[in-house]
C-alpha cells in the first residue's frame, strides 16, 4: 500500500462530497453537508463564513482530527478514510502543520523549546533540533527571540513561534483555524503576512479559516462556506502559482 504520492501530480487535498454530521443524544447536526473542492500544492488557500457555516469542522477532517461520516477525501493521494487507527496521527505529525486561534505554547519553555518539540517527539538529535528550530524561527523573523518565553513574548510573537512549531517538520500543509482571532489588527496582519511570505517563498501550501472577511480578501484562492456547503470558490487573478498567467494581483480587489 503507502501510496507515496509526495511530488507526485494531482492535488495535495482533495474532498469529494465531504460530510459530517454530529450526533448528541437524539439531536443530529449537520456540519458539513457535501463539500467538494481540491487544494494544489503551493496554494494558498482561505475559508471564510459565518459562525456555524462549517469552516472548523472542515479544517478538522482536512487535518485528520476528525473523520467524515460521508464523502471521501485524499491527502497526497492517501485515502484518509483507509488510514487504520494509528496513522492519522502520524500523518498529522509528519505531514501536517496546525496553528489555532490560541497559540498553546509551554509556558515554561523558550521559543526555542517550544519549537523543537515536534522534532523530540519524531526522535532527532539535539544539535539538528536545534539548528531546525532556530531556522524556522527565523523564517518567521523570531531570530532576535530564540531564547525568550511566552510570558515575555507580544501576541502576535506568540503566534510566529505557534507558526514556526508547525512548519519544523516541513509539513505539506499548513492549517489555520482564525490564527488572528486573538490578536489586534496589526498584529494580525503581520501574522497574515508572514503566511503569505511562507506561501509565495517556500510554496508552502496554506488553508486558513477565518471570520473576518478582509483577512479572507489576502488570501489568492478563496473558499465561502454557509449551512455546511461550500457556496463560492473564486481566485483573484495573481502570478500566485507557476504555470498560471500573471496578471496584476490587485485588479479583481
Ligand atoms: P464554524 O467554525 O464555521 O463556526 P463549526 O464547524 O465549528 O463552524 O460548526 C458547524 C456546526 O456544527 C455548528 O452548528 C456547530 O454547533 C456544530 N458542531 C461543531 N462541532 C460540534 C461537535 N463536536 N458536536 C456537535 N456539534 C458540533
Ligand atoms: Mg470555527
Amino acid at each position: 500500500m503507502a501510496t507515496q504520492a509526495i511530488g507526485a501530480p494531482g492535488p495535495v487535498i482533495s474532498a469529494i462530497g465531504l460530510e459530517k454530521t454530529y450526533r448528541t443524544g437524539a439531536v443530529a447536526v449537520q456540519a458539513l453537508a457535501g463539500v467538494s473542492v481540491d487544494v494544489e500544492a503551493g496554494e494558498f488557500v482561505s475559508v471564510s463564513g459565518p459562525s456555524g457555516s462549517g469552516k472548523s469542522t472542515f479544517l478538522h477532517l482536512l487535518g485528520c482530527l476528525d473523520r467524515p461520516t460521508g464523502g471521501r477525501y485524499t491527502l497526497e493521494g492517501r485515502e484518509v478514510q483507509a488510514l487504520t487507527s494509528r496513522e492519522p496521527a502520524r500523518v498529522r505529525r509528519e505531514r501536517l502543520g496546525f496553528v489555532f486561534q490560541s497559540f498553546n505554547l509551554l509556558a515554561r519553555s523558550s521559543a526555542l523549546g517550544n519549537v523543537e518539540l515536534p522534532l523530540l517527539y519524531a526522535g532527532v538529535g539535539d544539535a539538528e533540533r536545534r539548528r531546525r528550530a532556530a531556522a524556522a524561527l527565523t523564517a518567521v523573523e523570531l531570530e532576535p527571540r530564540l531564547e525568550h518565553r511566552p510570558s515575555e513574548l507580544s501576541g502576535g510573537e506568540q503566534q510566529r513561534v505557534a507558526i514556526a512549531r508547525a512548519l519544523v517538520n516541513d509539513p505539506a500543509v499548513l492549517l489555520a483555524d482564525e490564527p488572528t482571532g486573538n490578536l489586534d489588527s496589526r498584529s494580525g496582519a503581520a501574522v497574515l503576512g508572514i503566511l503569505r511570505q511562507l506561501n509565495r517563498e517556500r510554496g508552502l501550501t496554506v488553508v486558513l479559516v477565518t471570520h473576518d472577511p478582509r483577512i479572507a480578501a489576502a488570501a489568492p484562492r478563496q473558499l465561502l462556506f454557509r449551512d455546511g456547503r461550500l457556496i463560492a470558490d473564486s481566485r483573484r487573478a495573481g502570478p500566485a502559482r507557476a504555470g498560471r498567467a500573471g496578471t496584476a494581483e490587485e485588479v479583481s480587489r
